[in-house]
């Protein structure tokens, strides 16, 4: 791979992972950098990335997506532990359809409290009918 793949000079998480500019750091090894996010959803709220530059999911090495969800979880027991949180919600976007803002590959820890008032907009839709969901069900099928 190309080095200018592996370091993205407008990115702003590969400034973050180059120390380039501040981050409140929670864990760092040679591989991934976890520090908080600065606009949380709950107090608390952590990103993890990889110190190399890779986006989106399907772009990124299983070893680095596999590394970069084992930190999360760690993440996520400190966050019950230390913060008390009573649930996390683990997120990743992909694409600014889906929400992406930094294209830098990033898993969201959020912790969750029960009392914390927040509430995901989940707004379940329903299909026509069975025929339809199983359509879309075999279209996959054929591309894994
Ligand atoms: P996403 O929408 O999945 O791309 O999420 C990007 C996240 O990065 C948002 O939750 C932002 O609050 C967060 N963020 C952006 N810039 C910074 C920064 N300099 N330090 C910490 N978090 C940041
Ligand atoms: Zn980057």
């Amino acid at each position: 791979m190309k080095k200018w793949s592996r370091r993205m000079s407008d990115c702003i998480f590969c400034k973050i992972a180059a120390k380039e500019i501040p981050a409140t750091i929670v864990y760092e090894d040679g591989d991934v950098l976890v520090f908080m996010d600065i606009g949380p959803i709950i107090k608390g709220h952590a990103l993890v990335i990889p110190k190399k530059h890779y986006d989106p999911v399907t772009q990124t090495p299983d070893d680095v997506l596999a590394k970069l969800h084992l930190v999360a979880k760690r993440i996520a027991q400190a966050q019950m532990n230390a913060l008390g949180a009573d649930g996390v919600n683990i997120m990743q976007n992909n694409g600014t359809a889906a929400g992406q803002e930094v294209p830098h590959i990033h898993i969201h820890v959020i912790p969750r409290f029960s009392d914390d008032g927040h509430h995901w907009n989940w707004n379940a839709k329903k299909y026509d009918d069975f025929d339809e969901m199983a359509e879309l069900a075999g279209k996959l099928r054929k591309h894994l």
